[in-house]
């Protein structure tokens, strides 16, 4: 009988080259495991040939290890169904996703569709001048608080965002959520957590304090030095605000002890200067970490970095990302954020079946106390998933959810990266097509190319200081 004829099938498998080092991506588990001398030796075989029998994989190169050990190699990637028997060649996916169960941990709450300011390249469909922004109202803002604990009643602790326009604009109703929740939580025996991101232009001495005491996670918006973050960050009359804002960001940096103070930077259509942003907002002004969103969906297309920016920006962030290596080997986080979320995945190996935490551990919700999937959506037309008074629409958004976790049909079926990726955020779809559920392959190369480098960096802080993972990673948040 002719033996099996096997394939090594590469939507199971992906092997990530980096410094002279080999490292195999189960791609169904995320799990990493490096290839020593004969790994490296049987897969490079395997790959080579698009069908072979068993037999074909001790020959050549292989033959001078021992048989056994060969044998036992491929068993092992048989097992992960990494080779598979010709015309059985499956990529493994979870199967139909059922969600039936909202555990929020996360709610974000809309507090204001007025900003102060009037940044170019604002998404936001709601927003609107302070004057004019329609503010949340205590009584809606207290049956969120209410709702979050009664959808996390398995949690410890809950977490609220304020977010809007600018959160700032609505601070007596901050100070009321705070008090109301930390009344609330005690009352549960539960732990509660604020956060808000901030163009800071409002920040005060005595706002700082109060941040400080309830121990608030403070993320400003600024874009880099002034000729960077003048391009888009204006006022309402056009001005550049760079001169304020880095003079509230000073106040905070040096006032604030609580926790970590983190810089938001969106990189769109004309921006791609990543190392000179971060040498600017990380090591003169001295933020602790430094996240960059490159936009690449907008309602107006003009602020959407081109394939050729977006392959710049990529290129910087390799750059960073090397410098983030040599830190992490003397033990130190460069703070570079991308980075460690990336570096935080692999190190947790998880398994993603949807790209984020909306509409699962996270929802948002807007000055009328409707739910919206995430902060992004607040404002827009898409239908809302229920409300604060009535609850989560429990069909609605578990069909949603099943919908999105499918990949039958797409190219995210075979990807590499499906388990960390998973289809990516809804936003961006929704910003390009009209629909979160419209998948967006218009950059998957430069992710999956960034995966690749993750996992390089990932393999070469693992072998020379691998206490650097139990000492910078922190537990991961819903939404990064
Ligand atoms: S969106 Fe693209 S990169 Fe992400 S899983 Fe799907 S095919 Fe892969
Ligand atoms: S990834 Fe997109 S959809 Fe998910 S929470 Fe962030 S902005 Fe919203």
């Amino acid at each position: 009988m002719q033996a099996p004829r096997m394939v090594f099938n590469s939507a199971n498998a992906h092997v990530v080259r980096f410094g002279g080092r080999a490292m195999l991506l189960h791609v169904p588990t995320t799990a990493l495991f490096e290839l020593d001398e004969l790994g490296q030796t049987v897969v490079s075989r395997a790959t080579a040939e698009p069908e072979f029998d068993a037999e074909y994989l001790h020959g050549g190169s292989a033959s001078r290890f021992a048989r056994r050990d060969v044998a036992d190699f491929v068993a092992q990637l048989s097992d992960l169904e990494v080779l598979q028997v010709r015309g059985q060649e499956r990529a493994i996916n979870p199967g139909r996703v059922k969600v039936d169960t909202y555990p929020l941990s996360t709610l974000v709450l809309n507090v204001n569709t007025g900003c102060n300011l009037s940044c170019t390249y604002c998404y936001k469909e709601d927003l609107q001048t302070p004057a004019r922004g329609q503010r949340m109202d205590f009584p809606v803002a207290a049956r969120s608080v209410d709702l979050l604990l009664q959808q996390a009643a398995a949690r410890d602790s809950i977490s609220i965002v304020f977010f809007g326009g600018e959160p700032l604009t609505n601070v007596p109703l901050i100070r009321q959520v705070v008090e109301y929740a930390e009344g609330r939580t005690a009352e549960a025996g539960k732990g509660v957590d604020f956060s808000l991101t901030t163009n800071a232009t409002l920040l005060t001495p005595e706002l700082i304090d109060f941040f400080a005491a309830h121990r608030f996670g403070i993320s400003i918006s600024m874009d880099g030095p002034k000729v960077i973050h003048d391009r888009n960050r204006r006022s309402v009359g056009g001005k550049g605000t760079y001169d304020v804002v880095v003079k509230k960001a000073r106040l905070l940096l040096e006032r604030y002890r609580a926790r970590p103070i983190g810089a938001r930077v969106t990189l769109t259509a004309g921006t791609t200067e990543v190392e000179e942003i971060h040498a600017h907002l990380r090591d003169e002004l001295g933020f602790h970490e430094v996240g960059y969103a490159p936009v690449t969906s907008s309602d107006n297309a003009a602020f959407a970095l081109s394939a050729q920016e977006l392959s710049e920006v990529h290129a910087g962030f390799e750059r960073l990302g090397r410098r983030y290596l040599e830190s992490a080997i003397q033990g130190r986080n460069n703070g570079f954020s991308n980075m460690h979320q990336l570096m935080t995945d692999l190190h947790e190996g998880r398994r993603k079946s949807l790209p984020c935490g909306a509409g699962v551990g996270l929802l948002a919700v807007d000055r009328s106390g409707g739910l919206n999937l995430c902060h992004r959506f607040t404002g827009s037309e898409l239908p809302l998933f229920g409300n604060v008074e009535s609850g989560i629409d429990g069909e609605r958004l578990g069909e949603f959810l099943g919908r999105a976790a499918d990949r039958t049909g797409t190219h995210c079926a075979t990807c590499r990266i499906r388990n960390l990726c998973a289809g990516g955020c809804y936003h961006e779809a929704y910003a390009r097509f009209g629909d979160p559920l419209h998948r967006t392959y218009h950059y998957c190369d430069l992710l999956r190319r960034w995966v690749d480098f993750g996992i390089g960096v990932y393999s070469e802080i693992m072998s020379n200081n691998p206490s650097f993972f139990s000492k910078h990673i922190e537990i991961r948040r819903t939404h990064a």
